[in-house]
Formats: structure tokens, sequence, C-alpha cells
């Protein structure tokens, strides 16, 4: 919620979340922003899609619960104003125009990144946390314009848990085929990259798809 009222997101427009796994820096702000747009969208007539994986629903009402109470007005609203979508490894949807086609990534809990396809090209993807794995190789093999990839880790990590700038460099960058630039997130500290297709982003930066 703080990054999102830092850059400005105008709340209101927001029609559709993506959750892809449910770690708590991914997935606790949740009920702060479902209690916002409760107030906001009380009455609008579309109802927000919530994407997720497997016990999406379940998971948000129950986060929900604990976060404002079971009979919170709130918790009444979100059964007849959000729909929920579970997806899987290979499952697709209509997501910002495009299709989105979903990977099942490698890392502690059930993660989901994803590409969009739009006119033949794929304009963007996302890795979610993750480590180098299977389905980030098909990933890149799509040759995303743009690819927002975690870069938490550190080659000197005991336990190797997320992505590094080493593992982009390695392993993602020659698959690349100069035809992806890639922004990493999910940073330890602010980093800035001289290689001309690395970007490092911050909360609130805004990434155009097209
Ligand atoms: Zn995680």
């Amino acid at each position: 919620m703080k990054t999102l009222h830092r850059a400005r997101v105008d709340l209101s427009c927001i029609d559709t979340i993506f959750i892809s796994h449910f770690h708590a820096d991914h997935f606790f702000g949740l009920p702060f922003l479902l209690l916002t747009f409760f107030v906001m969208k009380e009455k609008a007539p579309r109802k927000v899609r919530i994407i997720g994986p497997r016990g999406i629903q379940e998971t948000c009402f129950s986060l929900t619960e604990t976060a404002f109470s079971s009979v919170h007005p709130c918790v009444l609203w979100m059964t007849d104003h959000l729909q929920f979508e579970e997806i899987s490894g290979g499952s697709r949807t209509q997501l910002a125009g495009c299709e989105a086609e979903f990977f099942g990534m490698e890392h502690f809990s059930e993660t989901y990144g994803f590409i969009l396809r739009k006119d033949g090209g794929v304009p963007f993807g996302y890795t979610a946390d993750t480590l180098w794995c299977e389905s980030l190789e098909q990933m890149l093999k799509f040759h995303p314009a743009k690819l927002l990839t975690d870069l938490n880790g550190e080659p000197a990590d005991a336990r190797q848990i997320h992505l590094s700038e080493h593992d982009l460099l390695e392993r993602c960058v020659p698959l690349a085929d100069n035809a992806t630039e890639f922004y990493g997130t999910h940073l330890r500290t602010d980093k800035a990259s001289t290689l001309p297709y690395l970007h490092y982003v911050r909360s609130g930066d805004i990434i155009p798809l097209f």
C-alpha cells in the first residue's frame, strides 16, 4: 500500500490483482488494499479480479478475516465484489489486454510467473520469486521484450533462495539473444547497473508494457 501511495497510483483504476505466491512480503498488504476498495468501490458495478495459486479465495478471506474479523463489512463486501481465479503451470487467461500464460517457478511455496502475449509478440514477463529453473528457461525462449525478475540473491549467500545477478548473466542473458531487457526487483539494497540491458528498479517505478 505504501508503494502504491508513493507512486500515486489511482487505486480506483485497479481491476486485477495478481498474487504470485502467499509469502508475507507479497501478500499480507492485501487486506489493506481490499479495505480501501471497500470504501472506494462499494457501489462499483465491476468485480475486482484476484488471480493466484490454488486456494486463492480461501486464503484471501482467511487473511482478511484475521486482519479485520469475519463480520467486518469489508469481508461481507468481498463476497459480492471479488472474482477469484486459480492458476496453475500452463494455464492461461486474459490480462492487461494480452493473453497471460503462467509458469510454476522454483521457490519454497507454490509460486507463479507469467508471460504476456499480444499480436504475435511477448511484450512482458514476470518471474516472481525464483531460483534458476526450467520454467525460467522456457519463459526466456519466448524472448519477452521486458522481463521483471527477482534479483534478491547474492552469489555469497549460504543458501541460494533467489536469483542473483550472477545467475542472470550466466544463465538468462545467453538465452535472451539480445531481445530482452531485464528489470531486477526484490533488491536488498539500492543498486545501479552499468549494463544496457539490465535495469534495477525501485518500489513505485513504472515499467510501460508497450
Ligand atoms: Zn517468496
